[in-house]
């Protein structure tokens, strides 16, 4: 298994709001090479298979109309420690915990419309890579 990529998405707010251009200039700078992107939207059965594991809690249908209102961009990212060194770029799951200067400090609005994903493990980054991409479409 390839360890060194982690899967990312910029959700439908960031998109709405134009914040695509700054995050993708942070995780450039902060030594993310993009191995793959792309502008795409996801359909209910597709959020509802993608975060399959919320599908008992509370927050479960709010997230899935949220994560399907619009285009989100998806995007595969490599450096050493990608998974753990994006999950703190991006910062915690709720802004108002977020740490100064992470992703989700500067742009997400609140814990569910929070503007990016980041897989949680090497594992999940694996899985989620290969829901939206083909091999054909990682550089
Ligand atoms: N979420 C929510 N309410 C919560 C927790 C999570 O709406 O109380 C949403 C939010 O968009 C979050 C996603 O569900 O990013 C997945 O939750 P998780 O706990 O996996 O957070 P993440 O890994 O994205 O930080
Ligand atoms: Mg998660």
């Amino acid at each position: 298994m390839v360890t060194n990529r982690t899967f990312t998405m910029l959700k439908p707010d960031a998109v709405e709001k134009g914040h695509v251009g700054a995050i993708l200039e942070k995780i450039n700078v902060s030594g993310f090479r993009i191995v793959a992107l792309k502008l795409t939207q996801m359909t209910t059965a597709d959020a509802k298979a993608f975060y399959a594991i919320h599908s008992e809690r509370p927050f479960f249908g709010e997230l899935v109309e949220y994560m399907t209102r619009g285009p989100i961009i998806a995007a595969i990212l490599e450096k050493e420690n990608a998974v753990d060194d994006f999950r703190t770029l991006i910062g915690a799951t709720n802004p108002a915990d977020a740490a100064d200067g992470t992703i989700r400090k500067l742009y997400a609005a609140s814990i569910g419309e929070n503007a990016v994903h980041g897989s949680d493990s090497d594992e999940n980054a694996a899985i989620e890579s290969a829901f939206h991409f083909s091999g054909r479409e990682q550089f």
